[in-house]
């Protein structure tokens, strides 16, 4: 489970881009822990974590990449039907979209040609 805190020290960012100066004290981050050993109910260790400005590049690379290769109107937040339910895009995994469907507590992996999937494009004024 990916969570973000606010950095005490400064320290690297584990997806070290070229434009990425780390993690400074003061900033937010997003950090994933996992439990020693697998077992839950002890303190957890971080395995990873990354300064908030390369997590939202590379979410938004995942969102260029399936717009590019499946021509869909594919964004962050934007709000979706999948199934008859609504929804919105809160992720990308590989060639899949993250769609959080109202009412639920976990998204669900959508193929962005699903044929139940429906994108509810904003009409500009
Ligand atoms: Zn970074």
């Amino acid at each position: 489970m990916k969570a973000t805190r606010t950095a005490r020290r400064t320290f690297s960012c584990d997806m070290r881009r070229d434009v990425c100066n780390g993690i400074r004290k003061g900033v937010r981050y997003q950090y994933e822990t996992l439990p020693p050993g697998g077992e839950l109910g002890f303190a957890s260790w971080t395995v990873w974590r990354a300064c908030m400005a390369c997590v939202e590049d590379r979410r938004e690379e995942g969102y260029r990449w399936i717009r590019n290769n499946y021509g869909v109107d594919a964004f962050h937040g934007g709000e979706v039907a999948f199934d008859g339910r609504n929804g919105s895009l809160v992720g990308t995994f590989g060639s899949h979209l993250l769609v959080l469907l109202d009412g639920d507590e976990k998204p669900v992996q959508v193929h962005p040609r699903d044929a139940g999937l429906v994108y509810m494009v904003e009409a500009t004024a």
